[in-house]
């Protein structure tokens, strides 16, 4: 990235920024199984905030995820401290990257030494480490930050090819304690199948294998793992007591031998020429595969030259990922369809022949605008290499011009909308088409519902998007709040109901009512806030009538919203169609509010007055005004004799001055977690 004409404030906060990303992003993935961006936009954002780091070391914190492995683990289980510290891997995005690796062992290692490699299917499933005592299985669990996972042992005992007692190797003896490591995974079919089950169930379906075998094996009840079907590679252990291997292919060999189920294709190499090789055949070869691969692992074979090497704070230098490069088919555009979403805007979908991508069967993709399709010159009936921009939404991103079928036909945009029949309308700075029929267009009254019931809204279990469109066909509900006076007969009058699952529903809805504020902000749907910006709300507004009533001044000075979002907020609220479901909303009971922090007279810092200067290292301005709210104290722009606390930063400026003359306590950034803590 090029930093060159940003100053040190503007590059901090662009690492703070990042950083907040992806320990977001982590935190979805690794905690709740529910990514939101495709690992390689991931990958790109770890890189940039990696790069900014490296370019400007003063900014490093030990708390960056840069710095870290993972993600804490979950308290939903016991967490258990790990005997040998599990790493993370670097990775190598491109065959150059993979031969800087190679000559930075060279390096260590210059000719003449022998240095082989062993190839491994990088398996994308969780990583778990088993611990055995005399040969009995003792303890499971993920890896979680490297140094504390989570105990999943109950859930890993009903996965078969886990041993529970270990064989004696005719050669040697059971080591007193092994800690195997390996990957749990989903295979592909049994995936599409438990994908098939919940789609026809009416529940959210899982993303990808990945995230699906995740969640399987971190279920608290250990019966529902049982019923998914999981499996494991082994590719590491760690031998107490015991001759220990010289080469990381006699660790595989001794790990099969005390029957753990190990990978097949996993290759012993001379020499890098054979690692490329490897890498390239099973680009290719992999879809053949029933587990999803992201790419190989290489690890140098000798483990003496592997101690040599070492490891940095996350991830050993003996090791690397190669990440194969996202996958892409060809297939057809049967045909193209305008679908109106929630807000109203009409993005064409095209409809595919089937494909496989990734693992999954692909059949339709986002062809986002009228602009893009004229861009890519997208006809239907051509022939189209879609990718999975983010392992999850596929995207068309060219036409194979040499295979275009003459009679493919442009797609012609739709004037009216597909679904009421308004006239579309297109705003000057926006690319959408977008349909204005607000309150009557069936297809952004079921948009907003699905969007207020959706997992990181009101979350509401049993009803989807399939339910909605009942729900709103036969006329029970009209708007959000509708939901929450229906009845269990209102739910029996829909086809194929039966009681059991109509009180589910009616239960799911209830215990919605009283969802954390920053999610019933987002759920709301305002154009422009989304999740991030629903946080960022609920932190300076503690009820919907505050929100209901901040001015557009108010909003817009808020660090993180823009004109364009305050303007929106505005907006939304001045529309009696919404204030009318407020109302509703409230009269249901459901919760409007958030928690406003308790500020008692007992709390040291309560009344005083703080003020923020300069740039502060690990949190931004907004973060470090919650710690002040939270201890009951108050912030201020400026600084005057009543202020009690000046916390400076970098580079403070003139309130520094101002706060010496007029003799204000001044707080460096450790003093003022210090005194924040207690
Ligand atoms: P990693 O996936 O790059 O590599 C380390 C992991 O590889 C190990 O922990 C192990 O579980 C696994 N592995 C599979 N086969 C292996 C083998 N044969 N030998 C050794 N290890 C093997 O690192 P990570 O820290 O687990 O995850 C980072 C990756 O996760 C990122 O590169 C990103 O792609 C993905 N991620 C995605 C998101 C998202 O939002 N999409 C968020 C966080 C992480």
């Amino acid at each position: 990235m090029n930093t060159e004409n940003l100053t040190k404030e503007e590059i901090l906060r662009k690492i703070q920024e990042l950083r907040y990303k992806v320990n977001y992003h982590n935190y979805l993935y690794y905690v709740k199984d529910t990514p939101e961006i495709s690992d390689r936009e991931f990958d790109i954002l770890f890189r940039e905030l990696k790069e900014l780091e490296e370019q400007n070391p003063e900014f490093i914190i030990p708390d960056s995820p840069t710095q870290r492995i993972g993600s804490s683990a979950s308290e939903k289980f016991e967490q258990v401290e790990h005997k040998y510290p599990l790493y993370s891997l670097d990775n190598a995005n491109n065959s150059e990257e993979l031969t800087d690796w190679y000559n930075r062992i060279r390096k260590t290692f210059p000719e003449p030494h022998k240095v082989e490699f062993v190839c491994e299917l990088k398996i994308d499933g969780l990583a778990v480490t088993l611990s055995y005592e005399n040969g009995r299985f003792t303890k499971g669990a993920t890896r979680g930050d490297g140094k504390i996972g989570e105990d999943i042992s109950t859930n890993l005992k009903t996965i078969n090819s886990i041993p529970l007692t270990l064989f004696t190797p005719y050669d040697r003896n059971i080591p007193l304690h092994v800690e195997a490591r390996g990957e749990i995974f989903m295979p592909i079919s049994s995936f599409e199948k438990l994908n098939e089950k919940r789609r026809e169930k009416g529940e959210p379906e899982f993303a990808n294998p990945r995230n699906a075998g995740s969640g399987s094996v971190r279920q608290l009840d250990s019966k529902i793992t049982r019923e998914r079907d999981l499996d494991i590679f082994v590719y590491g252990g760690v031998f107490e007591d015991h001759i220990t291997p010289f080469t990381h292919w006699q660790t595989i060999e001794l790990l099969q031998k005390l029957g753990f189920k190990t990978n097949p294709h996993i290759k012993l190499c001379e020499n890098i020429n054979e690692v490329t090789e490897y890498c390239n055949k099973w680009d290719e070869e992999r879809f053949e595969l029933n587990y999803a691969t992201d790419g190989v692992v290489i690890k140098v074979n000798d483990l003496n030259q592997q101690e040599e090497l070492g490891y940095t704070s996350r991830s050993p230098r003996w090791a690397i990922a190669y990440k194969f490069p996202p996958e892409r088919a060809l297939t057809e555009i049967k045909y193209i369809e305008a679908s109106v979403g929630r807000t109203g805007a009409v993005t064409p979908i095209a409809h595919l022949e089937p494909v496989k991508l990734a693992g999954t069967i692909v059949k339709r993709a986002s062809l986002h605008n009228a602009d893009e399709i004229k861009r890519l010159d997208i006809r239907i009936k051509d022939k189209v290499w879609v990718k999975k921009a983010a392992e999850i939404i596929p995207k068309v991103i060219a036409v194979d011009l040499k295979k275009r079928n003459p009679e493919a036909e442009p797609f012609k945009y739709p004037e009216k909308c597909p679904e009421c029949g308004t006239l579309l309308e297109r705003k000057e700075d926006e690319v959408a088409f977008h349909c204005p029929n607000f309150l009557g267009c069936p297809a952004q009254v079921r948009g907003r519902i699905e969007y207020w019931v959706s997992r990181d809204a009101m979350n509401i279990d049993w009803v989807g998007e399939s339910m909605v469109k009942k729900m709103t066909e036969k006329g029970l509900i009209k708007d959000s709040s509708d939901l929450y006076s229906l009845t269990i007969d209102d739910i029996l009058s829909l086809d194929r109901m039966a009681e059991k699952s109509a009180s589910n529903i009616i239960n799911a809805i209830q215990e919605s009512k009283n969802r954390p504020f920053n999610r019933l902000i987002n759920a709301l749907g305002i154009k422009y806030v989304g999740k991030e910006t629903a946080d960022l709300l609920s932190r300076h507004f503690y009820s919907i009538d505050e929100l209901k009533n901040a001015e557009f001044e108010a909003l817009s000075s808020i660090d993180g919203i823009g004109d364009k979002v305050a303007d929106s907020i505005v907006k939304f609220f001045k529309n009696p169609y919404i204030l009318d479901m407020l109302k509703k909303l409230k009269d249901s009971g459901v919760k409007l509010h958030g928690e406003k922090p308790k500020i008692t007279e007992d709390q040291p810092l309560s009344n005083k007055v703080f003020v923020l200067s300069g740039i502060l290292k690990t949190m931004t301005r907004d973060q470090a005004s919650d710690i002040i709210k939270k201890s009951g104290a108050k912030v201020s722009s400026s600084v005057s004799k009543k202020t009690d606390y000046l916390v400076v930063g970098e580079n403070p400026g003139s309130k520094f001055d101002k706060a010496v003359k007029l003799n204000v306590k001044i707080l460096k950034e450790d003093e003022f977690l210090n005194l924040t803590s207690v």
